[in-house]
């Protein structure tokens, strides 16, 4: 055991970088869904060499406290992980987010209450403590700023991941606030905050340490609470990279290098993926988190020219698409919210397969912001074992459009709006779409002719080339394989 423990002190520092170069290629692998697997096989090789490593450098382990905590946090995240349903994944995450924002507050205040202890010990027993114990009674500048950022950015985390996880599993509590006076609030709090986040770190003064984190606790609330619910995942999003940067603060409290590697590529990883959403949703960062709800500003826009002008449309049976696709040469499917909203992945796997049993080529077009979080229609389509070659990308596929017989649309709105290209008086105006007004055929599969997360009209429902098929999608996409089967008469 002796010789086990030297042996990983000794090389604590080449684990973690081994364990840091597995975190940089599960990143890697994380970002194309042929590679993610592998990707998350890294992941979980570099956290399992990351935590064994530092279960051997610490000093004095409390072995039944961090085997317990193992034990107890498994058990409840495999539960979790088998049962959660994919539409609740993105409360899940928002959760955990939670989780990691607590943890950097907990150890913050471990870190200081140690340190009190520390400095009691040495004013009652002044001489039974060396040199060394007494220097690191008193924390220098640099470990006080350490658990300020941490423990700030922490609760801010802590709170608003709550916030997120209770908009997103439209709990009652988590109320979306509004009105003149949040702003100032918001900002009282935040500056409140910074005069006693710089109190404790200039003088030490554990209350000021107290009170700046019970205001950054507010301060998450508040802040995150007018935001509307549709923009919560681009929020959560935030909040992920908000708990990598929690933890790469406390990283250096606890001198540990592998934290501030991990924290680090959480952080930039989380905002370089909150970038992408707003770009492909043509929003700011600013707009999403100070702007309130975009879909009730899109809706008042859409409104405000006064009376709904009645539009024609053209309506046909799954039937009608069902032959109308078993004739084609070229089919793209386009899934958006509505899919996911319908659980029809695996009716849409068999519409494919059907198809493509009948000599039509299929393939699928994903929108970077398809469904109500990064990644969704990937993530519904490989549940469904839609193989990844079928699955193509925006910029991949935009250019075949012309070229296609059918584009069958479920459940998908804003991003296929031409508006966004168009119009340019449109909020989603400058929005990247999926162009399937340029397809030969396009079939519509929604309930109605109402609007989608962005609240606007949608000239592709009313195009001379389509045909919208009513019904839920599950149901819908179902009818269309029986009648390309035979069966649907
Ligand atoms: P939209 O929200 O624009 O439209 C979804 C459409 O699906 C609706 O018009 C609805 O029409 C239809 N629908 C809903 N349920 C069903 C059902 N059971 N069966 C059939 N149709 C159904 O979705 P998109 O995917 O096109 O666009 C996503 C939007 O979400 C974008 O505006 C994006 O900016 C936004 N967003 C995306 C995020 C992300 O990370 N992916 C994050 C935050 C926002 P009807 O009610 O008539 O059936």
């Amino acid at each position: 055991m002796e010789f086990i423990h030297d042996f990983m002190k000794g090389y604590a520092d080449w684990f973690y970088l081994i364990g840091a170069v597995l975190f940089i290629l599960t990143l890697r692998g994380l970002s194309g869904p042929k590679t993610a697997i592998a990707g998350n096989r890294y992941g979980m090789i570099a956290m399992a060499i990351a935590v064994i490593t530092t279960f051997f450098v610490a000093d004095h382990p409390v072995i039944w406290m961090i085997v317990g905590a193992m034990v107890l946090g498994a058990v409840v995240g495999i539960a979790r992980a088998r049962t959660v349903p994919m539409t609740q994944m993105p409360e899940t995450v928002a959760l955990m987010h939670s989780l990691v924002g607590l943890a950097a507050v907990l150890i913050a205040i471990a870190a200081i209450l140690h340190n009190n202890q520390l400095l009691a010990l040495f004013a009652e027993n002044g001489a039974a403590l060396d040199m060394a114990g007494v220097q690191h009674a008193h924390m220098n500048k640099v470990h006080l700023f350490e658990l300020f950022v941490g423990c700030f950015v922490g609760a801010i985390t802590f709170t608003a991941s709550v916030f997120a996880y209770g908009k997103l599993a439209a709990k009652k509590w988590a109320k979306t606030i509004s009105g003149g006076w949040v702003k100032p609030v918001q900002a009282i709090i935040f500056l409140a905050m910074l005069v006693c986040g710089f109190y404790f770190f200039t003088t030490g003064n554990i209350n000021a340490f107290w009170a700046m984190t019970v205001l950054a606790l507010a301060f998450g609330w508040v802040w995150i609470a007018p935001v509307g619910g549709g923009d919560m995942p681009v929020v959560v999003s935030l909040l992920n990279s908000f708990s990598g940067w929690a933890a790469a603060g406390i990283g250096f409290t606890l001198e540990n290098n592998m934290l501030i590697v991990a924290g680090s590529l959480v952080g930039s990883s989380g905002a370089i993926l909150s970038y992408i959403m707003c770009k492909a949703m043509n929003r700011s960062i600013i707009n999403v988190l100070f702007g309130g709800a975009m879909g009730g500003a899109a809706v008042a826009s859409s409104n405000a020219g006064g009376e709904q002008v009645q539009r024609n449309y053209r309506s046909g049976s799954a039937d009608d698409a069902g032959f109308l696709m078993s004739n084609a040469d070229s089919v793209v499917i386009v899934p958006g919210y509505g899919m996911a909203q319908g659980r029809a992945q695996n009716a849409v796997k068999e519409l494919a397969n059907v198809l493509k049993e009948q000599g039509v080529k299929v393939r699928f077009a994903i929108h970077p912001v398809a469904g109500r979080m990064p990644g969704h229609m990937n993530v519904l389509l490989a549940e469904a074992d839609v193989p990844y070659e079928d699955i193509l990308e925006m910029d991949e596929i935009n250019s075949d459009f012309p070229a296609t017989d059918v584009v069958l649309v479920i459940g998908a709105n804003d991003v296929v709006n031409p508006a966004a290209k168009d119009d340019p008086s449109s909020p989603i105006y400058g929005m990247p779409i999926l162009e399937a007004h340029k397809a030969r055929t396009i079939m519509v599969i929604k309930r109605s002719m109402a609007t989608g997360y962005a609240g606007l009209d949608n000239d592709l429902f009313y195009n001379e080339k389509t045909m919208m098929v009513f019904g839920d999608a599950k149901k819908v996409v179902e009818d269309m394989t029986k009648a390309i089967n035979g069966t649907g008469h």
